[in-house]
């Protein structure tokens, strides 16, 4: 730390993002990215519009926004673009949580919520998932805070019922309620179509994990037009060219080919099943995930030693040093082949350790 760093971030601790290693090839399925590459479109407009790079792009994402309209049914001035879904998930705490409205959330999920309240100065409290890791809506139920849930939830896969989001929404009418939907199209239900009905609902996703974007950084998020205004007021006094020329036209050409992305989810989900199954007859617990990952731990190997032994044969897992998920490692699904893969290195790795 330099003599210079502001004392209102002396004690923050940054997200930790997941290894981008560059020193050899591995099979990454350790960061929930796609395994299959942009829709051939994607390329191709990308490059056009490079063309135009002398000029700023459109700060409020008009065409882009359209197209989101026609692909999600939502008027667009129910719709914000952003850098990535991070950047409105930093957006909402700034506009909707503080002192008087503090954050509450899961003890298990997304790394960024903690970082995220400490970088704003918004007090938290994370409210233990129960012991199979559900979430029990009773907890977040008239709650007076302003409630955070990733569903599914990350790292653990699970989806919570629209019942159970609504009771949550409807329970905490002075409250905004962010539904983080990074993972809905592995599965899940989205619950946009509440934002009709709620004015305190905010759902965000983003084209990181389904649309196979991650790189260019594109997220959304959906809500009452005076949620998104006030999400733009923060967004107009942080960086109104947030989203690039190159990633809005990304973003238009990958919504063009949306049935693309969709079908890639379907595969993703196949390929999750049968990977759950070869791991549960290797007796691993695997929770039951509606995402593009599978968090499961074996009785057989620690959390720590699975992810060593697995990245010395070249593929890279996921693990957080964390109390009750420690000997759990969170795997990407991939392609069926890389699947194979990933469940043969198991077997070896079992096989070598004598276990
Ligand atoms: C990956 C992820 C995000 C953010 O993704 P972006 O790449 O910033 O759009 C948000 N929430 C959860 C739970 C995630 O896993």
């Amino acid at each position: 730390m330099s003599r210079f760093f502001s004392e209102k971030y002396a004690g923050l601790e940054p997200y930790t993002p997941g290894e981008q290693p560059q020193d050899r090839a591995y099979i990454k399925l350790n960061t929930n990215e796609s395994p299959f590459p942009p829709s051939v479109s994607v390329a191709a407009a990308v490059k056009e519009e490079s063309e135009l790079l002398q000029l700023y792009c459109d700060p409020e994402c008009r065409e882009l926004r359209e197209e989101m309209s026609k692909v999600f049914g939502v008027n667009s001035k129910n719709i914000m673009m952003v850098n990535g879904s991070d950047e409105a998930l930093n957006f909402a705490f700034m506009a909707f949580a503080d002192q008087k409205r503090p954050l509450v959330f899961p003890d298990i999920t997304y790394g960024f919520y903690p970082v995220f309240a400490q970088l704003n100065r918004i007090p938290y409290t994370e409210i233990p998932l129960k012991s199979d890791f559900s979430i029990n809506p009773a907890d977040y139920t008239a709650i007076n805070k302003t409630v955070v849930i990733a569903n599914p939830n990350a790292p653990t896969g699970l989806f919570l019922g629209l019942d159970a989001i609504e009771q949550i929404v409807s329970s905490n009418p002075d409250n905004a309620v962010i539904i983080d939907e990074a993972y809905i199209d592995f599965g899940g239900e989205s619950a946009l179509p509440l934002t009709a009905k709620y004015d305190n609902l905010l759902v965000i996703g983003t084209f990181s994990k389904s649309r196979s974007l991650a790189g260019a950084r594109l997220g959304f998020a959906f809500g009452n037009e005076k949620l998104i205004a006030d999400l733009n007021t923060i967004r107009y006094s942080t960086n109104p060219y947030n989203v690039n020329r190159l990633t809005a036209r990304a973003g238009i050409a990958a919504l063009k080919d949306n049935g693309y992305y969709m079908n890639n989810c379907r595969i993703i989900e196949k390929n999750r099943e049968k990977t759950a199954a070869a791991l549960k007859d290797l007796g691993f617990t695997v929770i039951p995930s509606k995402a593009n990952f599978i968090f499961a731990k074996s009785d057989r190997i620690g959390g720590e030693k699975l992810y060593s032994a697995l990245k010395e044969k070249g593929i890279l897992v996921r693990r957080f040093n964390k109390e009750r998920i420690a000997d759990f490692c969170r795997i990407t699904v991939g392609t069926d082949e890389q699947m194979t893969l990933l469940t043969d290195a198991i077997k070896t790795i079992f096989k070598e350790m004598n276990l």
